[in-house]
C-alpha cells in the first residue's frame, strides 16, 4: 500500500498550515523531510528517511534529519510511531490509529480505528496515577512473511 497523491497533498497543506501557526520557517529541508515521510505508510526510521531525502537534497545530513524530526514531533506535526521493534519509527499520520507490527520483518502497518480492540483499563491503575494514553500494539506475521514461510515448507 502506498499513500495516494491526494493524501500526500493534503498532508503537505496541513504541514504548511501547522508550520505557519507554530512560527516554524518553511525551509526547503523541512519540506523535503516532511514530504518523504508523508509519501510513505511504512513508518520509516530516521535513517530510512535520510536515505530517501539525500536523493533530492545531497547536502542533507543525518543530524539535520534528526533535528527536523524532533522539531516536527514537538509541534505535533508528526509523531513517533509508538512501536517496540528496535529503532524509533516516524509517522506522518497523526490521526488516531493502531499499528500491526510484523515480528518477522518489523513492518509497521496502520490499522484504522474501526478495527480497534476494546481495552479496559483496570480500575486499580487509578491508584498509581492518571492515565493519559493507552497503547495497543498488534503483533503477528505479515502477509508477505507468511507467504514466504509457507513457500519454505
Ligand atoms: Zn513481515
Ligand atoms: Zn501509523
Amino acid at each position: 500500500m502506498s499513500v495516494s497523491k491526494i493524501e500526500i497533498e493534503r498532508r503537505m497543506r496541513r504541514f504548511e498550515e501547522a508550520c505557519r501557526s507554530h512560527g516554524l520557517k518553511l525551509t526547503h529541508q523541512r519540506r523535503q523531510v516532511f514530504r518523504a515521510l508523508a509519501a510513505t505508510d511504512q513508518h520509516p526510521s530516521a535513517e530510512a528517511l535520510y536515505n530517501c531525502v539525500r536523493r533530492r537534497v545531497p547536502t542533507v545530513s543525518l543530524d539535520t534529519i534528526y533535528r527536523t524530526l524532533n522539531t516536527l514531533e514537538e509541534k505535533g506535526i508528526i509523531q513517533k510511531a509508538a512501536v517496540y521493534c528496535g529503532k524509533t519509527r516516524y509517522d506522518a499520520n497523526v490521526e488516531q490509529h493502531f499499528h500491526f507490527v510484523c515480528r518477522e520483518c518489523n513492518a509497521v502497518i496502520d490499522v484504522s480505528c474501526a478495527a480497534t480492540p476494546g481495552v479496559t483499563i483496570p480500575p486499580e491503575v487509578r491508584k498509581l496515577g492518571t492515565v493519559c494514553s493507552c497503547m495497543v500494539q498488534i503483533e503477528g506475521t505479515c502477509r508477505k512473511c507468511r507467504a514466504l514461510k509457507t513457500a519454505d515448507c
